[in-house]
């Protein structure tokens, strides 16, 4: 998926649809720490989470070891538990849902908008009428690395806690804002599919200081101090006041993150650049349609999905077997969240509950995308696409 191979029908290098960036600076960050006295839970830990804070312009960050633990630590900083549920949207990650899983509450899915495909306020507004005082959070996904419209979704849900799904928009803006602020928590991650890489990582962005404590104690087992506190007062005793898990950063991974995030600024920046060649070339072609972006929201590109509509004149797996053939790693983001088995045996969901993102499931395809990418790469990607069009 993101290493680069070859397919047997011919020599053109293989495209993959999203790839990593690590130069000689990052190795060597790794390598310093490598050789000093703090693999993890050391100041490498502190010197990413404030880096990753300003960042997002928000008070504080908490470093975890993914994504995923991300959005479980931020679901149970909010003290989701059996009985509670929590709108999310179908048109993501399984992991943005899993964590209500994780914690015993109960997701309720949001279709989506059918241009941008983010979580509709309108159903977000219609599901708060049906049930009431049982919503405790909101899982917005900043999908394809668009912001959400948050200010709707809050106005149609007044006083519920949002959890922002960011693991697509770092360095996304909404009316200027940043990506990170825009929710009560911000959920990131690491993984080297993403923005910047910490092999496997992830964050939460948060302004309240009770929040970012509880949310430590969660990442280290439910314990109250941690190794280097109690070595730093010269004292043996801890105590686990709550269950909680080992979610830990290691220091070689923040100095990895550290070094990346330098770099992140011309990322965005030539990520935003190739989204907008994309979208340039393939106005040309009929039955290729790109995902609508909102008035004032500046995407961070983490994905370029485009929508391969009837009037191509071929369905969106044919065009995903011949780029493939093309050595073009086209892929598919998502099958909505409700339709894996899981969900449907375990808790009884259905084809049908979210026809939008259920419509678009079908006709979705993800283009390569990332800063190491020529523009040629991009052309090369146009030219097929025109090409199978015929
Ligand atoms: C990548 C991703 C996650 C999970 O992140 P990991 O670091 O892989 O655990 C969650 N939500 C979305 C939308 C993602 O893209």
């Amino acid at each position: 998926m993101t290493h680069p191979q070859r397919e047997h029908n011919t020599d053109i290098p293989f495209l993959p649809y999203g790839r990593q960036a690590v130069d000689d600076d990052d190795r060597r960050a790794v390598w310093e720490v490598l050789t000093s006295d703090w693999l993890t839970t050391g100041p490498k830990v502190d010197e990413f989470e404030r880096a990753w804070a300003e960042f997002c312009g928000r008070r504080d960050a908490v470093a975890v070891s993914s994504g995923t633990a991300a959005l479980h630590v931020a679901a149970a900083a909010l003290g989701l538990g059996p009985g509670d549920e929590a709108i999310v949207t179908p048109l993501t990650f399984v992991a943005s849902v899993n964590c209500l899983l994780y914690v015993g509450a109960k997701p309720v899915f949001a279709d989506v908008d059918p241009g941008t495909l983010l979580m509709d306020p309108r159903r977000v507004a219609e599901l708060m009428q049906m049930h009431g005082d049982r919503i405790k959070a909101i899982i917005p996904v900043d999908y394809a690395g668009q912001p959400c419209d948050y200010d709707a979704i809050r106005g149609a849900a007044p006083g519920v806690p949002i959890i922002a799904d960011a693991c697509h928009s770092p360095g996304a803006r909404d009316k200027g804002r940043k990506a990170g602020t825009l929710a009560d928590m911000a959920c990131f991650s690491f993984h080297p599919v993403k923005h910047l890489t910490t092999a496997e990582g992830g964050a939460i962005a948060v302004d309240s200081p009770e929040l970012a404590a509880r949310m430590r104690v969660f990442r280290n087992h439910g314990i109250d101090s941690d190794h280097r506190s109690r070595a730093n007062a010269g004292s043996w005793f801890y105590d686990m006041q709550s269950l909680g898990f080992n979610y830990r950063l290691t220091d070689l991974q923040c100095a990895l993150g550290l070094s990346q995030l330098g770099k992140l600024a011309v990322w965005l920046e030539r990520r935003k650049y190739l989204a907008k060649l994309y979208t340039e070339l393939l106005a040309e072609i009929v039955g290729v349609e790109p995902l609508a972006v909102r008035a004032e929201a500046d995407p961070a590109w983490h994905l370029y999905v485009v929508r391969i509509r009837p009037e191509f004149g071929k369905d969106r797996d044919r065009v995903f077997d011949e780029l493939r053939r093309r050595n073009i790693g086209a892929n598919v983001h998502y099958r909505p969240v409700h339709t894996h088995s899981y969900y449907r045996k375990n808790l009884g969901f259905r084809e049908g509950l979210c026809p939008v993102a259920e419509a678009a499931a079908n006709e979705i395809l993800t283009l390569p995308l990332w800063p190491g990418m020529d523009d040629d790469d991009v052309r090369r990607v146009a030219d097929a696409l025109l090409r199978i069009r015929g």
